[in-house]
């Protein structure tokens, strides 16, 4: 443990959300208790990052932000889309950040579309000096995946994943570590919902072993917009690069996110740094 440390939680839209749900349906159980879990853990600095769930990807989808745009009727439909999603999304992160609020943490909302511009889907400008700001003077920056206008012309706007913010973060905040809380307890060698038979991967001690397990996950995954477990760990393989440690844990599980954030150990994936 060191003085002063920052410590980045992703908060898996599988988590917060019923992500499987139609409509925009918040978990408010779950939020109630990872909040009051977040408000009883000890940390010098915390950045909360969130996916955007039930709230996005649905519309995401429907509207194909990111994909190339081939008319300007399409362009009108998907600026629509944009729209919706960027409010739809922003309601997620207020009720998030009133979550917190309620339990104690002086959460502080921070929105991506107004101040993260893409080149081809990866962030390429964004000001991150306010974040700095707000971390030292005690609050706690609640980022989340959004909308984001995208330098390409042929696609003008994206998507903007929860995971890619962290890895940007990392980045550019250098936290001592990384916790993405999500609703399976790490990286498995298949998707543990499809296949009973999957084994938890404990540790990722090795880039060979890293890029292995992607390989295996893009043949079998159904991946959402934002890139599901196999996105996760290219970011997170970044982020090893980058010397930061991360861990995937299981936030449906009572008091996990509150242990991990105090730095014991649990049940999850580790990914090492510098593989
Ligand atoms: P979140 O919303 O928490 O960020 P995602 O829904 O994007 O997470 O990704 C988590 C989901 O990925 C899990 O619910 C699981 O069903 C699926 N998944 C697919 N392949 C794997 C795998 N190899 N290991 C773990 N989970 C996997």
């Amino acid at each position: 443990m060191c003085d002063d440390c920052l410590i980045i939680l992703k908060l898996g839209g599988s988590v917060i959300t019923k992500k499987d749900a139609t409509e925009p349906t918040l978990n408010h159980k779950n939020l109630d208790r990872i909040s009051k879990e977040i408000s009883e853990s000890s940390y010098d600095k915390l950045v909360i990052v969130h996916g955007a769930g039930s709230f996005g990807h649905p519309f995401a989808q429907k509207y194909g932000i990111g994909n190339e745009i081939t008319s300007t009727s399409e362009l009108a439909r998907k600026k629509l889309g944009f729209s919706l999603i960027q409010n739809s999304v922003k309601n997620l992160n207020s009720k998030v950040c009133e979550y917190l609020r309620i339990h104690g943490v002086f959460s502080v909302s921070i929105q991506p579309s107004s101040f993260v511009l893409t080149k081809n889907k990866r962030i390429y400008s964004a000001n991150i000096d306010l974040i700095n700001k707000y971390l030292d003077s005690g609050f706690v920056p609640v980022i989340y995946g959004d909308v984001v206008l995208d330098e390409d012309q042929s696609i003008k706007m994206a998507v903007l994943s929860g995971d890619q913010i962290i890895k940007y973060l990392a980045e550019h905040l250098n936290p001592e570590r990384v916790i993405l809380g999500s609703d399976v307890d790490g990286i498995y060698t298949k998707d543990p919902k499809k296949y009973p038979d999957a084994e938890l991967v404990k540790l990722v001690s090795s880039r060979a072993q890293a890029e292995s397990m992607i390989e295996l996950m893009s043949s079998k995954e159904t991946v959402d917009v934002t890139g599901g477990m196999e996105g996760k760990l290219r970011e997170l393989l970044e982020l090893a690069d980058l010397g930061v440690e991360s861990e995937i844990i299981n936030a449906n599980k009572v008091n996990l996110i509150k242990e991990a954030i105090n730095g014991d150990e649990i049940i999850g994936t580790l990914i090492k740094r510098r593989l």
